[in-house]
């Protein structure tokens, strides 16, 4: 059957089969939004046990001692944190509340890393109650966690954030330079207060290239902590593993392509010809890359398996003569499958010079991450009970806040067999930053509740009736 609404040109999203069965169902769909509201957040956590097998294979091919902390921003729910704990993988935690609720559900200290980017003291002291390993970005931030450590007279894990020296790599506003963690550990005396267990890194974008590099040079840095009687056992390559939404490679390609011919002031492909940052046929690097050739295992196996100019000796290698651990935090790339947004439609209109409008019971913050749009074309549900008629159309989808650009997706979307009130709309895979990172409730207008399938039902996530302190 053709799909009831379809980009211009379409971006056709992988679907899971709990996803398929659940928009295959309209009158489940309805019932859960009856119920729950608009929009609704679904999710379904068994894909990420194949998302962890695949990166586990990968590093058990290499015969490399690996564990695998979900980074907890990626999605809010507890749910996510249940299975990622019940497939053996730690969470990687980056607030005082993401650790607090991790350690009320009972996840154990030892299973979870703090890596938050700016560290209250109410946090590091709740880490360090807990036995959990920080990640530690600057010097301020490492003297004000050795004043509690000292306090509290107990010796407190760390993990020295690497800020890469090397050229190729960008700078980054993260850690310190190898240099200046050596020079810091020899002019402070931690030996009573903390304990460097590992070295702790996360790049922008998604080279396994770049993680080479600084894998390498993470190692470099735990021979010279060696050399000085520190006893560093990991290195921890944080999140940015790779994953594709969409099957079809040409899809993407040609989306691009049809967007850089698209003349100046034409809206058949994307609200005022938007062009999402691209300057040519080239995705745009203001959007995430929705097909991306190498994902996850094969991704890591390219790195475990990178070897640096001139050498013979391959990363995996180089971890196993030392003995150190490889960890990783990957967010998107395990919640891949695992979620998506259902809204219903409030009313189709046209703008004021006759361009249809699919208004939505959302706002634009509900289906979005922090780059230029959300590239996946929804999923049209026809409801039984929406009232008038419906007619072959094309149209943007517009939200709930009261600005001009409060476009839901910037694309504009065909409907075949037409669209009309009551109708719903389904986005899928969303649970990877998709649908949390940025939700707002802006107008007070309540953000989204979350749902997870719980045996045959779908369960309330705890998630939303957590009061935050
Ligand atoms: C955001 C982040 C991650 C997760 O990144 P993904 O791209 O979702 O895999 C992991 N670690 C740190 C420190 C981060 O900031």
């Amino acid at each position: 059957m053709p799909p009831l609404m379809h980009g211009t040109v379409p971006l056709t999203a992988r679907l899971e089969p709990w996803m398929e069965r659940l928009v295959g169902d309209p009158v489940l769909c309805q019932e859960l939004i009856e119920e729950h509201g608009s929009p609704l957040n679904l999710h379904d956590f068994s894909p990420m046990s194949r998302n962890i097998a695949e990166l586990r294979d990968a590093a058990a091919a290499h015969e490399v001692d690996f564990q695998i902390y979900l980074a907890r921003k990626a999605n809010k729910t507890l749910g996510a944190i249940d299975q990622a704990i019940a497939e053996g993988c730690g969470i990687d935690v980056a607030s005082f509340n993401e650790l607090d609720q991790c350690l009320k559900r009972g996840v154990p200290g030892d299973r979870l890393i703090v890596t938050a980017a700016v560290k209250s003291l109410a946090l590091l002291r709740l880490a360090v109650d807990h036995g959990v390993v920080l990640s530690l970005d600057n010097v301020d931030e490492a003297l004000d966690l050795q004043e509690i450590a000292a306090e509290t007279g107990k010796r407190v894990s760390i993990a020295l954030r690497l800020a890469s020296s090397n050229k190729s790599i960008a700078p980054t506003r993260f850690g310190m330079r190898a240099e200046q963690w050596l020079s810091f550990l020899e002019e402070t005396d931690l030996s009573e207060t903390l304990e460097v267990s590992g070295i702790h890194f996360h790049l922008n974008g998604y080279s396994a290239e770049q993680r080479a590099i600084v894998l390498r040079e993470s190692l470099e840095l735990i021979d010279a902590l060696r050399e000085r009687s520190h006893k560093p056992e990991f290195v921890d390559i944080g999140g940015g593993i790779p994953m594709s939404y969409l099957d079809d490679a040409q899809q993407w390609t040609d989306f691009w392509q049809a967007l850089a011919e698209l003349p100046e002031g034409d809206e058949s492909l994307t609200w005022k010809s938007d062009r999402l940052g691209a300057t040519g046929a080239t995705p745009s690097g203001a959007v995430y890359p929705y097909h991306q050739k190498l994902i996850r295992g094969e991704w890591l196996g390219k790195v475990l398996e990178s070897t640096a100019d001139g050498e013979e000796q391959t990363v995996a290698t180089m971890l196993k003569e030392r003995g150190v651990q490889l960890r990783c935090e990957p967010g998107r790339s395990l919640l891949d499958g695992c979620g998506l947004t259902l809204a219903e439609v409030a009313f189709t209109k046209t703008r004021s010079d006759g361009l249809p409008l699919v208004g939505l019971h959302m706002n634009r913050t509900q289906c979005r991450s922090t780059s230029a749009d959300y590239l996946l074309d929804p999923i049209l549900i026809h409801s039984q009970r929406s009232r008038g008629e419906r007619k072959e159309s094309s149209a943007f989808l517009v939200g709930a806040y009261c600005i001009e650009e409060e476009l839901i997706l910037r694309r504009h979307f065909e409907f075949p067999g037409g669209v009309t009130k009551g109708d719903l709309v389904a986005f899928p895979n969303t649970g990877g930053y998709l649908m949390h990172i940025i939700e707002s409730a802006s107008h007070q207008l309540p953000l989204a509740n979350n749902l997870r399938r719980g045996g045959q039902r779908w369960v309330r996530d705890d998630i939303d009736s957590m009061i935050l302190s």
